[in-house]
């Protein structure tokens, strides 16, 4: 009972010091109920599309003593592998030609190394390509052909990652995303809500891990925005945009890579912990980025806000975590001694009542 009065009374200290950090005008409400104070445990912090499979398994491996990389690549195998996910490996949506293009990335923040490959195409499993990118050459990313090449030498095997499903929501897209095309567009009853739930949504998988030891470790894997043009490259195999980690943080991002490649996110987040901020105040600086960074009319809703959204995650060597995103209403996984569990982000722009 003692032990837990004085667990609240540190939580509120936490809170005070939290709210202290937030200057910039953002309302206490934007942060998040809750300040979350480190166990000494492994931890890892993900994006929601890690639960429920994915993350129990990462983190059981990652407490098992799994070096932090290869916890976060084997969380990523499993969204990869599934392919109900339509944002990321197998299954994911594809390019507007019909191509699947896979970008991921790791990093290892004890070595300093990292590996990426962006646009490859007809392996499934992108996370683990990058892995020994970073692991076998002395390069950090490779792309397109030659990183399918570098791929098939690995022993990846090579197969059509267009599930059916996948090609049926892309040529409904297909038939209905203009009317000046020679297809014709189909009723708007005629499309099957399992079709229509993907329209306009895209995603990623993000994984950052901290060892019981304080090592640290992320990946991140894609199939980018749906439909995007051949050869696009979003954020994710982006060092210090879809991720980055050094010895003091991870962090990494899902959402609109454009606009998180123009303010290095990832890093901006870890240079910010570095600089003392917790891991959430460190995603909304990030975030809060972004939105100022979105200048460009045609990136705008009509009342002048962002038209899009980008959610970052964060934790730092202490094991502290945290998530934020521009919009409110977003939540980011996690998973410590209190087991996997989803939690809101918190945020930069409330959602209009
Ligand atoms: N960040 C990914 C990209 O821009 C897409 C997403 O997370 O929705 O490729």
């Amino acid at each position: 009972m003692q032990g837990s009065m004085d667990r609240r009374s540190f939580l509120a200290a936490g809170a005070g010091l939290a709210a202290a950090s937030l200057t910039e005008g953002l309302p206490q409400s934007a942060r998040g109920p809750e300040i979350f104070v480190p166990a000494g445990d492994p931890v890892m912090v993900a994006s929601h599309n890690a639960l429920p499979h994915a993350l129990p398994k990462a983190y059981a491996a990652l407490v098992a003593g799994a070096d932090p990389v290869d916890a976060a690549v084997l969380g990523a195998e499993v969204v990869e592998n599934d392919p109900t996910d339509h944002s990321v490996g197998y299954g994911g949506l594809p390019n507007e030609l019909g191509e699947v293009e896979l970008d991921a990335s790791v990093m290892d923040g004890t070595t300093g190394l990292c590996g990426a490959v962006a646009s490859l195409r007809r392996i499934r499993n992108p996370a683990a390509v990058a892995r020994l990118v970073m692991r076998h050459t002395k390069h950090a990313m490779l792309v397109g052909e030659g990183a399918l090449a570098f791929a098939k030498a690995q022993g990846f095997k090579e197969e059509d990652l267009l599930t059916p499903e996948a090609r049926e929501i892309w040529m409904y897209w297909k038939r209905s995303h203009s009317e000046k095309d020679f297809w014709l567009s189909p009723a708007a009853e005629e499309i099957p809500a399992h079709v229509k739930r993907w329209f306009g949504i895209t995603g990623t998988v993000h994984f950052s891990a901290r060892t019981k030891d304080g090592r640290l470790g992320a990946c991140t894997s894609t199939s980018g925005m749906a439909f995007k043009l051949a050869g696009r490259v979003g954020d994710s195999p982006i060092i210090g945009a879809g991720l980055f980690t050094d010895e003091t943080g991870s962090a990494g991002s899902t959402g609109r890579g454009e606009s998180n490649i123009a303010v290095c996110g990832a890093h901006t987040i870890v240079e910010a912990m570095r600089q003392g901020k917790h891991p959430t105040d460190a995603c909304l600086v990030a975030a809060r980025r972004v939105a100022d960074g979105t200048r460009a009319a045609w990136l705008k809703k009509p009342d002048g806000r962002p038209d899009l959204d980008i959610i970052f995650y964060a934790v730092d060597r202490e094991g502290r975590f945290g998530g934020a995103s521009l919009w409110e209403g977003n939540r980011y996984a996690v998973a410590d001694a209190s087991g996997a569990r989803l939690l809101d982000a918190a945020f930069v722009i409330a959602k209009k009542g």
